[in-house]
């Protein structure tokens, strides 16, 4: 339908930071989302509504035209190949840096290393791109355990303050990317409800601005 709009949000911080930017453009879910049980949330503005996903599912919804509209970690957008997607705006939320992380000097081992991540796509291509061989071992949690307890020489991880590293010995040894949230728009929707998503950019290039 061409007068409703679905956006894609995910638990955690990306939603925390991103409805105070979708309040400065005029739109709040009517419950809370943080303690509603429901997945799609009505808002204050007549026919756009919130859908709650895994974060690794925004792209697939978006791609599909499921929802018009998601917030997707970059690190996800990578992972996910972001096909079909148009990305807008940096919403320069949830930042945070992708690393490679190991045991100190733990890169430069003899033979192929082995790198636990949950980012098996983006840890593929980077290794790759450097002619170095690595084999990867897909996990999906508590990657910084991986090295310890010798499931792998590496990981690949989303890093903020380096805290979780640092206690658990290990430490930041390659920089793959700098990651921040970004506002993903399904190809067709842009189209079919250009004025309605237009304004919603701007309004959100505007909060974002502010900040
Ligand atoms: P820190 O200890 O501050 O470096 O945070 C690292 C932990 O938080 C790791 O488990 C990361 O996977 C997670 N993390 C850090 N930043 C983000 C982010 N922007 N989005 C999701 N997870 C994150």
């Amino acid at each position: 339908m061409s007068n409703t709009l679905t956006i894609a949000l995910s638990k955690g911080r990306i939603l925390e930071d991103t409805l105070p930017l979708l309040a400065s453009a005029g739109i709040e879910p009517l419950e809370d989302p943080g303690s509603s049980r429901k997945l799609v949330l009505d808002t204050t503005q007549d026919g756009v509504h919130i859908v709650i996903l895994r974060a690794t599912d925004v792209p697939t919804y978006v791609q599909y035209g499921a929802a018009d509209v998601g917030v997707a970690g970059k690190d996800v957008l990578m992972e996910h190949g972001g096909e079909d997607l148009y990305e807008p705006l940096d919403l320069k939320i949830a930042c945070c840096r992708l690393m490679v992380a190991g045991k100190p000097g733990s890169n430069h081992g003899h033979g192929a290393l082995r790198v636990a991540t949950k980012f098996v796509n983006i840890t593929r291509r980077y290794f790759a791109e450097q002619g170095r061989q690595v084999e990867t071992v897909k996990l999906y949690g508590s990657m910084e355990l991986a090295p310890l307890a010798g499931l792998s020489d590496l990981i690949v991880d989303l890093v903020d303050t380096g805290n979780t590293l640092k206690a658990n010995g290990l430490e930041p040894l390659e920089h793959i990317a700098d990651i921040s949230s970004r506002l993903i728009v399904n190809r067709a929707s842009m189209k079919m409800k250009h004025r309605r998503i237009k304004a919603l950019i701007d309004s959100l290039a505007a909060a974002v601005e502010d900040k």
